[in-house]
């Protein structure tokens, strides 16, 4: 197989696809899933380029829309709400498909510093999908998974990132089926499992006791403010706002996230999954009586088939209309690649010789208390003159 590292997403589209098993996806030096293949069972047929969705672009089978219907949505079950990372509505998407004898695919925590993609059947199973987790995930073979239960009269809920639904669509050879639903998030990139094993170690150093959990959305401190809680096997937990926390000052910044991610070809309208999910942000400007911070999605709703799925769940949401350009506006990435970084290279290159502080004074450093409070006045600013003109 050639492709060159930074046209690969991780997606393992092409480990999927091997009839003779001969691709695993192996974790490589910077800490992301790559093709490993094995030459003793490889047979060179060239299945697995053909299904890479970097070499040959997917598009969703079901005709998605340049503009989608968008709005601005939550779940009305508080608890949902508060337990997912933005509105809840993947929550109440997946409730409904099980609800109607299917599965849903997603991403669940399968080891301490370890995601991965996993297939659940009932509801009590399904709070291990809830939730942001910002590390790369192991796709494994679920997309054969998804495969077997389609040919078997299954519905399906698959959702990952906009990678992942298209290495699921190469998989299927695009072949648009009504029993498959998909989802996929506005996705900022996915960091490296590496760094996050580095973070965790040094906060196992300092907390003397190994993780067994992180959220990465507490919303304790509502939406906006919300936290990274950890919870070590001590039983204690510690809790740092976002703004503070190293590992999210190095996601935020870009450094240390898969290098495909910096041109990502699924980050455009029409959006490859018939659901795209985000937070949406900038929501006090266009629709405040939606903002309670406690957590509001943006839903885009690209197919014929995603509107049919959501207008199931309508009974379930508070919902009202909105506007695309409005939701691109506070979320850049559901069209657009932000600027890699540009000490990206330099930052993997040194990050077995430094620490996690030492790196991020030398490549990606807090702002200011100064820069900061210029920005929370500005902030303040821009709320009081929207409630003076509003
Ligand atoms: C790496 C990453 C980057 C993101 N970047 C942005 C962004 O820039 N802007 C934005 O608006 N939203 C972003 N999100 C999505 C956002 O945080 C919420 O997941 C989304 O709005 C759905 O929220 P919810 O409340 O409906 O459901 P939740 O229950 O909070 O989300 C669960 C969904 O997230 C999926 N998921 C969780 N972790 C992963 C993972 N590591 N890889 C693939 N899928 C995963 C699950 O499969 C499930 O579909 C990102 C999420 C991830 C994982």
């Amino acid at each position: 197989m050639n492709i060159p590292v930074q046209n690969c997403s991780s997606c393992a589209a092409c480990a999927n696809v091997c009839a003779r098993s001969a691709i695993s996806m192996q974790l490589d030096a910077e800490g992301f899933y790559r093709p490993v293949i094995d030459a003793e069972r490889c047979v060179q047929c060239g299945a697995c380029e053909r299904a890479c969705p970097w070499n040959n672009p997917v598009e969703n089978p079901n005709a998605a829309d340049v503009s989608p219907k968008t709005v601005a949505a939550y779940a009305k079950d508080e608890s949902v709400r508060l337990q997912s990372s933005s509105g809840g509505i993947f929550t109440v998407l997946a409730e409904h498909v099980l609800d109607d004898g299917g599965v849903v695919v997603g991403v669940a925590q399968t080891a301490p510093t370890r995601f991965g993609h996993i297939v659940v059947d009932n509801k009590t199973d399904l709070a291990e999908l809830r939730g942001s987790k910002y590390v790369q995930a192991d796709v494994g073979l679920v997309y054969r998974e998804v495969c077997n239960l389609l040919k078997v009269g299954r519905k399906v809920l698959f959702s990952g990132t906009p990678c992942q639904v298209a290495g699921l669509y190469a998989v299927l050879g695009n072949a648009a089926s009504a029993d498959l639903f998909t989802v996929d998030i506005v996705c900022h990139g996915t960091p490296s499992v590496k760094v996050f094993e580095k973070y965790v170690r040094e906060m196992e150093k300092t907390d003397d006791s190994a993780l067994d959990s992180i959220n990465f959305r507490d919303k304790s401190e509502g939406w906006s403010g919300y936290a990274l809680l950890h919870r070590f096997r001590s039983g204690k937990s510690v809790s740092v706002h976002h703004g503070r926390s190293k590992y999210m000052r190095l996601f935020l910044s870009r450094i240390c996230q898969n290098v495909s991610c910096d041109d990502c070809h699924y980050r455009k309208l029409p959006r490859i999954a018939d659901i795209t999910l985000g937070d949406y942000w900038g929501i006090s400007k266009y629709h405040p009586e939606m903002n309670d911070n406690k957590g509001t999605s943006v839903v885009l709703l690209n197919t014929e088939h995603g509107k049919a799925l959501f207008e199931a769940v309508a009974d379930k949401v508070v919902q009202c209309d909105s506007k695309v350009e409005n939701a691109i506006a506070g979320n850049p990435c559901i069209v657009r690649s932000s600027k890699p970084h540009p000490k990206r290279a330099e930052f993997f290159a040194n990050l077995d010789k430094y620490t996690l502080d030492q790196l991020i004074k030398k490549y990606c450093p807090f702002p200011s208390p100064l820069k900061r409070a210029y920005t929370r006045v500005r902030g303040m600013l821009g709320r009081i003159k929207r409630k003076v003109v509003g």
